[in-house]
């Protein structure tokens, strides 16, 4: 394979910079902490991404976790191209939106309503928009490392983006909405607690992810979320499961259902959409009817349940009720594949742990085992750069970051699998050099 980023991408790249900040619309996706250029996409197909310079790439980012059956899969874009044939939005109702929601609240345990918006961080803002309005309270609970997207309240030591480019909390957040979030090393209990004595009859929820994606993968302690909803019951405080990465990638109906852990709220994105841009929050009809216009709690949106979106997120439940077996598949392949990296590790003597939860794996440069962002922050995130160049030279893509979680779709087959591992060896032979 010729270098990459190959000539074609860093022309756009320049191209880029000058328009968009830092060349890109999100941040990771300037490439910046693992040392280079990013590649400019111009195509997937199942497993796979070609860059603008012809190259393909075994591809992990997968949209950032939506493609739970890969690239461009004809179901969903046979949806998309139906549905927008018949009109790209309306703004007044379909009946696409009221089976969407139905679907979601069928799968789903405990959602008895939901709201669909446009992104994760729509619906994370708005989940504790309710909440505080709910309880009466203003400050929320939210965990170190944890991403809920990039409203005000959460970017406080806040995950992936703002954690891979050490960015302090954002200029711009001001010091009284800063002041509302408290903020507690996640798979910690003691300071939640505290955090709820010192504050009482203050904290109106604690927002988690359930199973962290946003510091790379890390896990709950055995009987963790148990406590903080018995924390949250005995301060009549609400629960928020921001599942935008989980929601339908661990199970259908989520962490909740794979962990068996019920919470008051719940959020929504990613594989909800088929990779077109969705949100969602929902939860208990009493809660969910304080939303306007059932309820005072304002929250609206030109483009929410958009019809496009809505279609591909339909194909992409219906795939899903359509393959019972997707989510052994999932776990097997994401298991092979994860051994596979371990007997690397191993026989390499390279000081690194693969930490996987159902399709979502992360090789953290780091003895292990990460369980909260105070361990992240240990990780060797120089040698994670060399390892994601190495690998990226051999046509694997991963996220750019150390503190990210990696996707594994229905698309990733055996072959796949064996022809990353293979890759994973030689990028691992090669920083060890
Ligand atoms: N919550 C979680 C757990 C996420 O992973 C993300 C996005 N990675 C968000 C919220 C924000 O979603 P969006 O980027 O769609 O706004």
């Amino acid at each position: 394979m010729d270098t990459v980023p190959g000539p074609r991408s860093r022309e756009l790249m320049q191209r880029a910079v000058s328009r968009l900040p830092g060349g890109v619309n999100s941040p990771v996706r300037a490439f910046r902490a693992v040392g280079g250029d990013p590649i400019f996409v111009v195509r997937g197909e199942g497993p796979r991404v070609w860059d603008a310079d012809g190259q393909s790439y075994i591809d992990y980012i997968g949209s950032w976790g939506p493609l739970l059956f890969g690239h461009a899969h004809p179901r969903i874009v046979d949806a998309v191209r139906e549905a927008s044939a018949r009109g790209t939005s309306f703004g007044v109702p379909t009946e696409a939106e009221v089976t969407l929601a139905e679907r979601l609240c069928a799968m789903v345990p405990g959602l008895d309503m939901v709201r669909l918006v446009n992104s994760g961080t729509e619906a994370t803002m708005s989940a504790i928009r309710l909440a505080r309005a709910y309880t009466g309270r203003s400050k929320i609970v939210k965990f170190a490392g944890c991403y809920h997207g990039h409203a005000d309240s959460f970017l406080i030591k806040a995950g992936s983006g703002v954690a891979t480019l050490g960015l302090p909390d954002s200029p711009g957040v001001t010091t009284g909405v800063a002041s509302d979030t408290l903020v507690a090393e996640y798979n910690d209990v003691d300071l939640v607690a505290e955090y709820f004595d010192a504050n009482h009859g203050a904290i109106a929820c604690i927002i988690v992810e359930p199973v962290v994606g946003n510091m790379g993968v890390v896990v709950p302690r055995q009987h963790y979320l148990e406590k903080l909803r018995a924390l949250c019951d005995e301060n009549d405080a609400l629960f928020i499961f921001d599942e935008v990465m989980t929601g339908f990638r661990l199970a259908p109906g989520g962490a909740q259902e794979r962990l068996g852990i019920g919470a008051d709220l719940v959020t929504f994105g990613k594989v909800i959409g088929g990779g077109l841009p969705i949100g969602a929050y929902g939860g208990r009809r009493d809660l969910m009817e304080m939303i306007a216009p059932s309820g005072p709690v304002y929250q609206a949106g030109t483009l929410s349940g958009n019809p496009v979106a809505v279609a591909a997120g339909l194909a992409m439940l219906d795939l899903i009720a359509a393959t019972p077996s997707l989510y052994q598949q999932l776990e097997a392949s994401t298991k092979r594949l994860a051994d596979g990296i371990e007997d690397h590790l191993r026989r390499l003597k390279v000081q690194a742990c693969v930490q996987r939860f159902g399709s979502m794996w992360t090789l953290f440069f780091h003895p292990g085992p990460v369980r909260s962002w105070q361990d992240a922050v240990g990780c060797d995130t120089q040698r994670f750069a060399r390892f994601y160049q190495a690998l990226l030279q051999r046509g694997v893509l991963l996220p750019p970051s150390q503190f990210e979680a990696c996707f594994v779709s229905a698309a990733h087959d055996d072959a796949s699998i064996d022809a990353t591992l293979q890759a994973i060896g030689a990028a691992l032979e090669e920083i060890r050099a």
